[in-house]
């Protein structure tokens, strides 16, 4: 007999855990198939970005994370000399948190038990067939085969996502032309700045500290750019090219992981395709430059959560569950594009060279600053059109807004008391902030939540408007006059 489940989200990754938080919280029973019996304990990731603190804060989850975690008010963008300012950004979140993956995906996955999500280790997904109302998976869990039927399937599954091959959707981008490397290891003598990186004609370095004791070293060394990304990492071959680079070996020793990685960039050219959805690395992935991929895959859940949940409950229509393809595809290729276009600057010719003194140049500009740092920090992800009718409502429909974050605002409801915006949202459900009386509109009664108040501070945004439909992702659905 094969069990008949509501989702199935093959991969327990930090992509598969976050969107089995979102459709828990929906009610939605789900169950995540991971083939790892144990979680791993390195880290590749190790940053959360702005955006991705504003989506865990938008369901009061933040608290954990930010106990964990160290902030860092810059980040970077290929390397360059002049850092990206996140304190210049219109959030409560005015830093990148610097937590290990590792953490990451443990308080996730802590989250996501206690919201009654059912996580099975240990499974691997093998097989999958979809027909019209349904999607049969079979795999090998301990030896032993399994198989279930669910009526949607997301493959978050990674990189190599089985999902994405079994339903035929197409993986489009460039091979891995350069390949780079990473060392966890105890330096005796490490840097005296905590965000260390250099490139000059002999290549590229950064290190940062990882744990008490242990430094993350990242290298780019022109003589060992084309070793395959298979070929494994000696700790021989990272001292000769720190050495290389730095004059010295900074008192090297005691790797605790030694890895390879490279600039293959690929994305679906599908997230969706029937009833089976990609999330995260499954549907892109590229050279992990700026720290993105992990904070991206936080967002395409956070984006599909809803959706899925909508559907499933029959709140929402079929259609809705496009608009995740057509909302998150352009994310994805965007990250494509900025992730080449920062491998391209970590090269180390004399010609590089000059154009990262330029642009080093041109980003102390702060208005320069801050747009690049938005973009490396999703904030300037819109969603300009959901393509669902709006709700009628009294006033006149205002677009300027429609489909933008809103920040965590202090707004002050009738009774005097202040509240922030996103301590109405824990829910997942969407919002109907009306910051003047009368009726409407008419809102999916059990899936929106109603507070009349208005913001604290006099934003130039929100000056003239009468109301807000706010999604669960905390974009903007509409905005009324
Ligand atoms: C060196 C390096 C540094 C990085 N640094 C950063 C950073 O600072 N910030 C950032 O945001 N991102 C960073 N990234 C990228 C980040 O690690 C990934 O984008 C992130 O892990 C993607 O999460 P995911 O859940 O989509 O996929 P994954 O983390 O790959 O998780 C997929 C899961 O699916 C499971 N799985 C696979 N196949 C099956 C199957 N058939 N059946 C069942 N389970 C399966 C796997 O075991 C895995 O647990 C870095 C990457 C690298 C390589």
């Amino acid at each position: 007999m094969k069990d008949v489940i509501e989702v199935a989200v093959v991969g327990g990754g930090p992509t598969g855990l976050m969107l089995a938080c979102e459709l828990a919280l929906a009610g939605i029973a789900v169950t995540v198939f991971e083939r790892r019996a144990e979680p791993v304990q390195q880290s590749r990731a190790l940053t959360l970005h702005p955006r991705s603190l504003e989506v865990l804060a938008l369901r009061g989850w933040e608290g954990p994370f930010l106990e964990r975690g160290k902030p860092l008010p810059t980040g970077h963008f290929g390397m360059l000399d002049t850092r990206l300012d996140f304190s210049a950004l219109d959030t409560t979140f005015k830093f990148t948190l610097f937590i290990s993956q590792a953490v990451t995906e443990a308080l996730l996955e802590e989250r996501a038990r206690s919201l009654g999500v059912d996580i099975r280790r240990g499974y691997e997904v093998r097989e999958l067939l979809q027909d019209d109302e349904g999607v049969d998976l079979a795999g090998s869990a301990s030896g032993r085969a399994f198989r279930c039927r669910a009526r949607y399937v997301v493959g978050a599954d990674g990189a190599r996502s089985i999902v994405r091959q079994l339903a035929g959707i197409g993986f489009v981008g460039t091979d891995t032309s350069v390949t780079a490397m990473l060392g966890d290891v105890v330096l005796s003598a490490p840097p005296s700045t905590p965000a260390f990186s250099t490139i000059n004609t002999r290549g590229g370095i950064m290190i940062v500290p990882l744990s008490p004791g242990i430094h993350r070293v990242i290298l780019f060394d022109p003589e060992r750019m084309q070793a395959p990304v298979k070929e494994s990492v000696t700790l021989d071959e990272l001292r000769r090219s720190v050495t290389r680079v730095c004059g010295t070996d900074l008192g090297m020793r005691d790797p605790q992981w030694l890895s390879r990685f490279g600039n293959e960039t690929r994305i679906a050219e599908t997230y969706k395709s029937g009833r089976v959805l990609l999330a995260g690395d499954a549907a892109h992935i590229h050279f992990p430059a700026g720290g993105q991929g992990l904070n991206v895959g936080l967002q395409d859940a956070m984006n599909l959560g809803w959706k899925l949940a909508g559907v499933l409950r029959d709140r929402a229509p079929l259609s809705l569950l496009d608009s995740y393809h057509r909302e998150r595809y352009p994310v994805g290729n965007a990250l494509t594009r900025n992730t080449e276009a920062q491998t391209a600057l970590m090269g180390c010719s004399p010609s590089v060279l000059a154009l990262r003194d330029m642009l080093s140049g041109f980003l102390k500009d702060p208005a320069l600053n801050r747009s690049l740092a938005e973009r490396l920090g999703a904030m300037d992800v819109v969603y300009p059109d959901l393509e669902m009718p709006a709700p009628r409502f009294e006033g006149e429909l205002v677009t300027a807004l429609t489909g933008k974050r809103l920040p965590d605002l202090e707004l002050k409801l009738l009774d005097g008391a202040v509240r922030r915006l996103y301590s109405f949202m824990h829910e997942g459900k969407w919002l109907l902030l009306r910051l003047r009386g009368g009726d409407g509109p008419d809102v999916p009664q059990g899936w929106t939540n109603v507070v009349q108040a208005r913001p604290d501070d006099d934003r130039e945004e929100l000056r003239g408007l009468s109301g807000l439909l706010i999604r669960p992702d905390g974009h903007v659905g509409w905005a009324w006059a």
